[in-house]
């Protein structure tokens, strides 16, 4: 962005004709946008709920109606058959994390599927029981590590094991990951880490990562929560063992969407690798014979364990197709980049005193979404945050002092950038 923009009106008149020149604009006409009939909001929260896409009510409604017309005849009848979707979703899925169709299974939710992969990657041996994690993971993450090693009888304070940033630093930098692999290499069973970090937005170096701890005989795991449908991945290339996420961020499946997982092949195709089972893990072509022998396809689809839920599965094929229509996530991480150029750009030239922005600043490790740290004199950024939510601009908070902001490609503009930055502005001086 070599433009300089002076005022907010030069500011809104340049976004508006970045949108006339970007042929992906014209994405945001498949999705659903809150607001009012006079104007729509500026829905920066597609980090933690992407919007509808109009295509989905029927897709839903659809599932109503082979339900009503074919009742259980619409497992195997019908377009498309309900055995056969959640493959069909995995299919779509795959390209979108850089894996292979038999790499993926969309199943469950996502703090249950980091449980299963605990349970199948999570092998303490000898000196090697401990887990390594990062000192912000989500709550969610560490509970569910914290639990797993209680499970096993080992006590987290002694086998869990946290890295945080430098002192005074608000980031994590690969070194210290890769250093605390190092010196904790022999005891170490497993790695769990964000491929983007929810808080800050950083983006993870998962190849590095994955190498480090391979080469140091441990097991690594992410957490694509933040990653999925947001940044490029190459899942199956780098090697990684296992990752799991959630569909109703950045991928736009809806609320409560089913997660998703990622078994790397080298363990997808052994059929004896350690797990729990189901029935609907067993190989679809003897499954209803009812033998209780546990027979897995040599593929991720044999980690599911029950019958799939058809209707919140309906969500998710449409909500795919988009990022087909987008023609994949590398252009739209291009205009994603060039979006958070001019975000960058308003901020530092309209609010350089208001609004430090956490989230590293180069290409490789940032996604959509700016983490800004809000500094007003007399006006908690709180309250700045609550004032910007009442003039219909959409963004989140978290504690102590951070408004996160995602502009989507898929459906946000430079003009709702605009607007966020005038809003801000506004809500920023005292009178308001
Ligand atoms: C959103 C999010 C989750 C959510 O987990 P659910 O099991 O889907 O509720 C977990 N981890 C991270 C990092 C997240 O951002």
């Amino acid at each position: 962005m070599t433009e300089t923009t002076h005022s907010p009106q030069q500011a809104m008149t340049r976004a508006l004709q970045l949108d006339r020149d970007d042929p992906l604009t014209s994405l945001r006409n498949r999705f659903l946008i809150p607001g009012t009939p006079a104007a729509d909001d500026v829905y920066f929260v597609g980090n933690s709920l992407g919007l509808q896409p109009r295509s989905t009510r029927e897709h839903v409604m659809q599932v109503m109606d082979q339900w009503h017309h074919a009742g259980v005849h619409g497992h195997f009848d019908g377009e498309p058959a309900w055995m056969d979707l959640p493959q069909m979703i995995s299919d779509r899925m795959a390209p979108l994390v850089g894996a292979s169709p038999q790499e993926v299974v969309v199943m469950n939710t996502l703090t249950v599927n980091l449980h299963l992969m605990l349970a199948s990657f999570f092998r303490p041996h000898g000196q090697r029981t401990k887990i390594l994690i990062e000192e912000h993971a989500f709550p969610s993450d560490h509970q569910a590590v914290a639990s797993f090693l209680q499970l096993h009888g080992l006590d987290p304070a002694e086998h869990l094991i946290v890295v945080g940033p430098a002192p005074g630093e608000a980031l994590i930098s690969v070194s210290q990951l890769t250093d605390a692999m190092t010196a904790h290499a022999s005891e170490l069973a497993l790695c769990l880490l964000p491929g983007v970090q929810y808080y800050t937005g950083q983006v993870f170096d998962m190849p590095t990562l994955t190498e480090t701890a391979h080469r140091r005989g441990i097991v690594i795991g992410f957490d694509l929560a933040h990653a999925a449908g947001n940044i490029e991945l190459d899942l199956h290339d780098w090697n990684v063992d296992f990752a799991c996420w959630c569909t109703y961020k950045y991928l736009n499946c809806g609320p409560g969407a089913p997660g998703a997982c990622f078994i790397h092949e080298r363990h997808a195709t052994n059929i004896h690798h350690p797990r729990l089972a189901g029935w609907w893990g067993h190989e679809r072509g003897s499954r209803f014979q009812m033998a209780a022998e546990f027979v897995p396809p040599p593929t991720a689809q044999g980690w599911q364990l029950s019958n799939p839920p058809m209707l919140a599965m309906a969500t998710m094929l449409p909500a795919l197709e988009i990022f087909e229509a987008a023609g994949g996530l590398k252009p739209l991480r291009e205009r994603s980049r060039r979006q958070n150029a001019f975000f960058r750009q308003l901020l530092t030239e309209q609010l350089p005193d208001h609004v430090h922005i956490v989230t590293p600043d180069t290409p490789l490790a940032g996604g959509c979404q700016l983490s800004l740290e809000i500094q007003c004199e007399g006006t908690s950024g709180r309250e700045v945050f609550d004032r910007i939510s009442s003039r219909g601009v959409h963004t989140d908070w978290r504690e102590p002092n951070v408004i996160r902001a995602a502009p989507v490609p898929l459906y946000n503009t430079f003009e709702d950038i605009a607007r966020f930055v005038a809003t801000l502005t506004e809500s920023l001086s005292a009178d308001n």
